[in-house]
Order: structure tokens, then C-alpha cells, then sequence
């Protein structure tokens, strides 16, 4: 259970394996393994495996702590996995982003100053087309317009166990009906937040991620998240209860 988790401080090893994963997954498009961390910072087998779910904890990382060699599924704004969003820069193929709305933020990265990020995705409910551009934190354009990030899950199922579920969650949508197509589809509601919004939304943690080698341990909110997005405008009216 990782929500209501008392606040802590990250281990040395939780710290430096952070930053070390966060600076090869932007430069190689892809997590290290166990002997690239130990290679690069030393760390042996239970030193990182301890470190990954501390990281997990702090609502960092997901990892199958249960997995001999922990699998590092994701660190947001990145995705060992084919998710919902690839990342393109120079024209090439980088990596798999978080979700919809890592999408938004992944350009504020430090390594990616002053390049551009094309986020290829697609609407949840038809598969068409999304592409986005984003330079330095700023959305430069957004294919069609009036893309918006549908979020399914209720803040208070956020972090259950893992953030694997709430990334899963947020997908883009073309407009309110596709949004609606997609409820049926998945048999959920969710919020519909504009971009900038979201941009608004993550910014606590873009701003902040990788730029601060002390970024303390994250904790799950569920009121507070809800306040974020009402006091903005959103509906969460498919939260109440
Ligand atoms: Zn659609």
C-alpha cells in the first residue's frame, strides 16, 4: 500500500541510481541493467534492488520488486514498454514515454534543452493519429487541435501499489465524443483536461525532476490531486462519491 506512506528521505543509493537511470534512459532511449548501474556507480545486486523499491516507494520508479532481477518498468517520463506515447528526436526513434500526460513534459528533461521532442501517440478510442511538438517544456503544436488527455482512474485508486495503473490511465483523446466512444469502450468515465492544463498539472514534478539531485520522495494525494484539476475547471464530477 503506497499511499499514506509517512514522509522519508531517499538512501544515498536511491539518489545516485536515480540520477544515473534518468541520465542513460536520455541519452540511450532505454533503462539500464544490473551491470550497467554496478559499472557505473558501483552498486551491487541488493544495493540496487533495495535502492529500485525505495525509488518505488517515493513513487519514482515501477518495478517488479517480486523479479529476481526487479524489472524497471518505468521511471516517468520514460516506459520500458511500448506505451501510449513515442518520443522522437532529430527524426529518430528515442523511447517510449509514461503516458499522455508525460507526453507534455518530457521535453524539460535537462539533456533535451533546446531540442525538439515529436510525441507520436493516437486517440484512445479510434487509434488516429496525435502528434505533438514540445521544446523546453512549451507545446510548439498539436495535431489536431483540441487533443485533450483523458484521465480514467480515480485519484483515490492512484499509487494503489504502483503508478502502473494511473500511466495506464491517461490516454489522449481527439474531443468529448471520442472521449465518450472511449468510456464505453474500457467501461469507465474519467476527467477531460485541456493540454494546458496539464501542462499546469505536471509542472510540479517537470520542473523539478532531474534538475534537483535531492527531489524528495513523491506522495499520493487524492484530494488534493482532485483540487488541482477542479480548481482549474475540470469536471471531476465522475470523482464525486
Ligand atoms: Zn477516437
Amino acid at each position: 500500500m503506497a499511499q499514506n506512506v509517512p514522509p522519508f528521505d531517499y538512501t544515498d543509493d536511491a539518489l545516485a541510481l536515480r540520477q544515473f537511470v534518468f541520465e542513460y534512459w536520455c541519452e540511450h532511449g532505454r533503462g539500464p541493467n544490473f551491470r550497467n548501474v554496478h559499472e557505473a556507480i558501483g552498486l551491487d545486486r541488493r544495493r540496487i534492488v533495495q535502492a529500485y523499491k525505495q525509488l518505488q516507494l517515493g513513487i519514482t520508479v515501477v518495478v517488479n520488486a517480486d523479479a529476481q532481477n526487479c524489472d524497471l518498468l518505468k521511471i516517468p517520463p520514460f516506459s520500458s514498454f511500448p506505451s501510449q506515447v513515442e518520443c522522437y528526436i532529430d527524426d529518430r526513434f528515442h523511447s517510449y514515454i509514461g503516458c499522455a500526460s508525460e507526453a507534455v513534459a518530457v521535453s524539460n528533461m535537462p539533456p533535451f534543452r533546446d531540442k525538439e521532442l515529436r510525441l507520436e501517440s493516437w486517440c484512445a478510442c479510434c487509434l488516429a493519429p496525435i502528434t505533438l511538438v514540445s521544446k523546453n517544456f512549451v507545446l510548439e503544436s498539436v495535431r489536431p487541435e483540441g487533443v485533450m488527455v483523458h484521465i480514467s482512474a480515480s485519484p483515490w485508486d492512484w499509487n494503489n501499489d504502483t503508478m502502473g495503473s494511473m500511466c495506464d490511465a491517461m490516454n489522449f483523446v481527439l474531443d468529448h465524443e471520442h472521449a465518450d466512444r472511449y468510456e464505453r469502450q474500457v467501461s469507465r468515465r474519467g476527467i477531460r483536461v485541456t493540454l494546458p492544463v496539464m501542462k499546469e498539472f505536471v509542472a510540479s514534478v517537470a520542473e523539478v525532476r532531474m534538475w534537483d539531485y535531492h527531489w524528495p520522495p513523491g506522495a499520493m494525494n487524492p484530494e488534493s490531486v482532485i483540487d488541482v484539476f477542479r480548481s482549474r475547471g475540470v469536471d471531476t464530477t465522475c470523482w464525486d462519491g
